[in-house]
């Protein structure tokens, strides 16, 4: 195989213990993720909806995220995405994990990360789940009301427990705090005295100001609110209070990082301001902010219907695309997120565009993606691009009406490559050349491995 950088021999590789998910395509010198895009989508017999994952954005993030927030560690929130190549990535670059389950657990530590690196970080938790944990040496676990800590006394007495309290943000998408946080003043002492009488140890706080976060000054609130708790535990000889858990909330797309920007400002300045010590550990668990740029969703347009007038003059074109509202769209039922496809080829003159919308292919009335967009007129076959579409999409798609859920194809390019290659999780074995790499230098290269198309 010729690979960017070097000559790599096939047979020498297992790939026998590597699943179509696990492969990451090197991009050849001077290719981009579009071109790699574009390869799939003009593979022969291509026509699933398909993610490009971009590698080098998640490396980015966690760049960023170690420049700007150098205290605080994040514990990725798994369930905003588990792709097989998010989950390999992050754990090559270090990062820690919020498990919200066992089947989020047993993928973690599939992939050899230690058990320390991971926060069960959900606070009413099945006994089932429990059982797992503290067999898996799971020692770090929230919880927010009383049934919960007689739960663990029985279950898990060894865990450390973080109290979540609850902080909303004015601005988010998501309000967290209806299910889950205690009252930091009114439940919090109660909660600590019950947890010191049954002898269980509570480390620290947690709380979660909303996903889909857009302000900053909520992350100011909830560390003072933190800090109160601290302070009555203090009171209450609970000895060991050393963690303080900032959550998640933060936004993902490029045109959102002046936000996390002050986001950040905001957690050091009030972090340096009520935990001056360095005894205390700062984690965090952001999901979106990890994932969401660095993912492209490629629909295949398969049928279309235009709607005319009385007198025959088209009014708009609807176009049916195979990933929708059960698919990758939950969004647009919900009405939390508007969307816009741009074509991958553009076709004619912008003064063609004819007002369309986009539905999903399950026979739901309500399976509509978009509504209102100027396109270019689409043939059958066309592929409409939805970016930034990383977080809470492929993660939340069904097989309703019997349709597959959307494949990940992971791209990286070749300097992040060389230094991802040698850290656990990834293997030599993981990493392929790209689609577009061997369509520019030998046809050979696309035979195997062929994941996802
Ligand atoms: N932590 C917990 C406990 C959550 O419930 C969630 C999202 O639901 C997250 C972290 C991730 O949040 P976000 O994707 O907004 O960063």
């Amino acid at each position: 195989w010729l690979f960017p950088g070097g000559i790599v021999s096939m047979r020498s590789l297992s790939r026998s213990m590597l699943q179509p998910e696990d492969y990451v395509h090197v991009l050849g010198p001077k290719l981009s993720p579009l071109d790699e895009l574009r390869s799939v989508c003009h593979a022969t017999g291509q026509e699933d909806a398909f993610y490009l994952c971009n590698v080098d954005d998640v490396v980015h993030k966690m760049e960023l995220w170690r420049q700007l927030l150098p205290r605080v560690r994040p514990h990725y929130a798994v369930k905003c995405n588990a792709s097989r190549v998010v989950l390999n990535t992050l754990a090559a670059l270090g990062a820690g994990f919020d498990c919200a389950s066992k089947g989020e657990i047993e993928e973690v530590l599939s992939l050899g990360v230690d058990p320390s690196r991971i926060i069960f970080a959900q606070p009413a938790k099945p006994a089932t789940h429990i059982r797992f944990a503290a067999g898996r040496g799971i020692n770090l676990a929230t919880f927010d009301n009383e049934e919960e800590l007689y739960k663990m006394r029985a279950l898990h007495p060894k865990c450390r427990l973080v109290l979540r309290i609850r902080c909303d943000a004015d601005d988010a998408t998501y309000c967290l705090g209806i299910k889950y946080g205690c009252d930091a003043e009114r439940d919090a002492p109660r909660l600590l005295r019950t947890a010191r009488d049954l002898g269980l140890q509570v480390v620290g706080v947690s709380f979660h100001v909303g996903s889909g976060c857009r302000e900053e000054h909520v992350y100011r609130r909830a560390v003072r609110a933190a800090r109160h708790v601290f302070d009555v535990a203090e009171g209450l000889d609970i000895r060991g209070m050393r963690l303080l858990d900032v959550g998640g909330g933060y936004p993902g797309d490029p045109e959102a990082e002046p936000v996390f920007r002050k986001m950040a400002e905001a957690i050091n300045s009030s972090v340096a301001e009520f935990f001056p010590s360095p005894d205390v550990d700062v984690i965090s668990e952001p999901g979106m902010y990890f994932v969401s740029s660095a993912f492209t969703l490629a629909a295949n347009v398969h049928s279309k219907r235009e709607v005319r007038s009385e007198a025959g003059d088209l009014e708009s074109v609807m176009y049916y695309i195979n990933d929708g509202a059960y698919g990758s769209f939950i969004e647009a039922v919900l009405d939390t997120k508007r969307f816009r496809g741009v074509p991958l080829e553009a076709h004619g003159e912008s003064c063609d565009a004819v007002p369309s919308s986009v539905w999903g292919p399950t026979c739901d009335g309500t399976d509509k993606v978009e509504d209102g967009n100027l396109l270019p007129p689409l043939e059958l076959g066309s592929w409409l691009l939805y970016h930034n579409h990383g977080a809470y999409t492929v993660a939340l798609a069904t097989g309703f009406n019997g349709l597959p859920t959307p494949k990940v194809h992971a791209v990286v390019s070749t300097s992040t490559w060389s230094q991802l290659r040698d850290r656990a999780p990834f293997t030599e074995s993981h990493f392929v050349p790209s689609l577009a790499t061997g369509r520019r230098h030998t046809s050979a290269s696309l035979a195997d491995p062929h994941p996802c198309v």
